[in-house]
């Protein structure tokens, strides 16, 4: 069993995927060839959002957008200390300070009510990540975000393009969504790539010179760039995924439900996580609560089943952050930085491997 079964869905793809390949290879522009704005064009169709700008990957999605925003020294940046180490990255990398608020114990998303108490003169920005393909409650960040003036909310969607928030989709949830199509995300291509969405056709315009060194004009640089362009042929191939996204979604949703109903059956001590009412999770990751989560990981290889950890480390204890944020006890992520475990998960994986998951996680976590 794989962890995440790419192979399965290559297969049900390899006509379209193959002719979208080929057909690159035919016209030979490689960068910024005709599949890039034919994703962007379908992309911003998908999550209903006016722009959307393909990136290299989802950190320079998110890197662009703080870069199109102007933030750098001086500014503060609230984001979650329990995700991909990207999303903190980026904001020490443009000069920011990185500003952790706790998370939600039952969904692992930024704690809203503790929001307003980080707040200060100096934030320019809010980051919510939608971890483990669920959207955070992008309403209340947005409204608190209001309160306070100039602040603009920039939704780490990475792991949840495709989810539903109140019948809108992650990634055009607020001023800014950026997501990653790297190749194990709900939407992944062969490769690196990203998206940022907004609306905003001023921030449209900077993150696409940005994405190609700040130029505005062919060798004339207006701005701060980077080297930060999708390339055709990773477009050319989500655009052949997109042929099963829909049916993809729908099943990963199934397949949560199916693994909630079956772990409580199965007397498995393990906790679940929530979906709230209104938003859907697309399970990038299926990632469930145990004790001794170390030792059931060890038992669940020794019975062959492959699981991961997202993530052991919360960001604010990593090395590289000491005396760049604020030195905060964050006790819920601390505590599920111990005990989440994350089990296999794609579109492709069927209900006896549900079962055998399932059957290997009751065993090992009764010891
Ligand atoms: C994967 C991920 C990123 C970074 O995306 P890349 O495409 O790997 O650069 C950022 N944030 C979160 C939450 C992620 O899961």
């Amino acid at each position: 069993m794989d962890f995440i079964d790419l192979k399965s869905q290559y297969r049900a793809l390899r006509a379209g995927i193959n002719t979208r390949i080929q057909a690159v290879l035919d016209h030979g522009q490689y960068i910024l060839g005709p599949e890039v704005t034919e994703l962007e064009q379908r992309l911003a169709r998908y999550v209903n959002s006016a722009h959307c700008i393909s990136v290299a990957s989802g950190t320079d999605a998110l890197l662009i957008a703080l870069m199109a925003l102007g933030i750098g020294k001086g500014d503060e940046v609230i984001t979650s200390p329990f995700t991909f180490v990207a999303t903190a990255e980026v904001i020490a990398l443009v000069g920011a300070k990185p500003v952790f608020v706790d998370i939600e114990p039952d969904t692992a998303n930024l704690d809203a009510a503790l929001l307003e108490q980080a707040i200060t003169p100096h934030t320019r920005a809010i980051m919510p990540v939608s971890l483990y393909g669920q959207p955070c409650d992008m309403d209340e960040i947005s409204a608190i975000a209001a309160r306070h003036g100039n602040i603009v909310v920039i939704e780490d969607a990475a792991q949840s393009f495709g989810a539903l928030y109140h019948g809108r989709r992650s990634g055009a949830l607020s001023g800014i969504g950026c997501t990653s199509f790297f190749p194990s995300k709900p939407l992944g291509c062969y490769g690196d790539g990203g998206a940022i969405f907004t609306d905003d056709a001023e921030i449209a315009k900077a993150c696409t010179e940005i994405r190609v060194h700040g130029q505005s004009a062919r060798y004339l640089h207006t701005r701060i760039g980077i080297g930060g362009r999708m390339d055709t042929l990773q477009c050319a191939i989500l655009l052949a995924k997109m042929a099963r996204f829909d049916w993809e979604v729908s099943r990963r949703i199934e397949l949560g439900r199916i693994y909630a109903e079956r772990i409580a059956a199965s007397g498995a001590r393990a906790g679940l996580l929530a979906v709230r009412p209104g938003r859907t999770s697309v399970y990038a990751q299926y990632t469930v609560m145990v004790d001794d989560r170390d030792g059931v990981q060890e038992r669940m290889r020794a019975a062959g089943v492959p699981t991961a950890v997202h993530y052991p480390r919360p960001l604010h204890q990593q090395p590289a952050y000491q005396g760049l944020c604020d030195a905060k006890p964050m006790p819920v992520s601390e505590l599920l930085a111990r005990q989440v475990i994350s089990l296999p998960m794609s579109a492709d994986l069927t209900e006896s491997h549900v079962d055998a998951v399932v059957k290997a996680l009751a065993a090992a976590t009764r010891g």
